[in-house]
């Protein structure tokens, strides 16, 4: 068992946070916001600063918003933490300020590694995430239990900031796949084209993919999905602005061409604009079939 301090205790690192004190680890958390320190000490222990949470740490795990926060929470956690502790940030954040971060850490004699996650809020809570990781073998293997505490599927993809690239990618392809999808879905509808009817075809022809079978954006084929409780939910357009936001930077700095990922970043963003930032990220759909067209 380990000595943890987990530090951002959101709707996520909350959740993961208590699956590593039920599987026995010593944790103790910190979290800018008092309530959210509170909700951790009631199962383990809450620190008043980083530099307390630290301090006897072997290892450091982050669950930030975004890179700025992950920049500065570092920049504490670096001078504060014991010779010898690893340090893992599951956050989402940019691949430059990941590769940055840890290259800072290396520099202070740390090695870290970059470990986001998909899964949700419903997979931090029943600890079945799947951890994307970054970093250097050894430290991975190290990471290996305090992550499966928390996760189902744990993928070591490369080098500082892979971990970051699969996160980003993948949900690149989720954003656009999901677009795809909604619309074919609301062009059924103009086309008198039954919901139940185009998913049994699609689902088993070359249409077939998650957006679809999975989560399905339009009420009806598949009971599980947001569609079928309003666009709650699951993982709100917000978010998914945010990831596609992220590919877009990756691909301005690596020069790589993403022409859909483009227009579904856009996209997103006239979700997020028209007042549905919190619905899921599937209301694209419903979005979609409300607009009037000709072409
Ligand atoms: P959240 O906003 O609920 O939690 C972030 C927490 O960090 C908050 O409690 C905030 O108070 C805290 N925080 C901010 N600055 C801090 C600082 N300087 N020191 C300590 N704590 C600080 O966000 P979340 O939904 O838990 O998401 C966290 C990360 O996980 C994000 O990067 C997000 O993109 C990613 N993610 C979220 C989901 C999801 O479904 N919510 C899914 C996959 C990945």
């Amino acid at each position: 068992m380990s000595r943890i301090a987990f530090l951002g205790l959101g709707n996520m690192g909350l959740p993961m946070a208590l699956n590593l004190v039920k599987a026995g680890h010593d944790v103790t958390g910190f979290d800018v916001v008092p309530a959210a320190r509170d909700a951790l000490a009631a199962h383990g222990s809450a620190a008043e600063t980083i530099g307390a949470a630290v301090a006897q740490a072997e290892i450091v795990v982050t669950m930030l918003p975004a890179g700025k926060h992950v920049r500065e929470v570092y920049a504490d956690v670096l001078v504060h933490a014991p010779a010898g502790c690893l340090l893992i940030d599951s956050s989402t954040i940019d691949v430059t300020s990941a590769r940055d971060v840890a290259s800072d850490a290396a520099a202070h004699g740390f090695v870290m590694l970059d470990a986001p996650v998909s899964g949700g809020v419903g997979g931090a809570a029943a600890g079945s995430l799947t951890f994307m990781v970054g970093g250097p073998e050894d430290a991975f293997a190290t990471a290996q239990p305090v992550l499966a505490a928390m996760g189902k599927t744990i993928v070591h993809c490369g080098d500082s900031g892979a971990g970051q690239a699969a996160k980003i990618c993948n949900n690149m392809i989720l954003g656009i796949s999901m677009i795809a999808v909604s619309e074919a879905f609301a062009l059924a509808d103009r086309l008198g084209l039954d919901h139940q009817r185009l998913f049994d075809v699609a689902s088993k022809s070359s249409g077939q993919c998650w957006s679809l079978t999975a989560y399905c954006p339009a009420p009806g084929p598949v009971p599980t999905s947001p569609a079928n409780r309003d666009w709650q939910p699951g993982f709100a357009a917000a978010l998914m602005l945010k990831d596609l936001k992220l590919s877009q930077e990756a691909a301005l700095e690596s020069g790589a061409v993403t022409k859909l990922g483009a227009v579904a970043t856009g996209f997103y963003q006239e979700l997020v604009n028209s007042g549905f930032a919190g619905k899921d990220f599937s209301y694209a759909y419903k979005f979609l079939a409300d607009l009037e067209g000709n072409g």
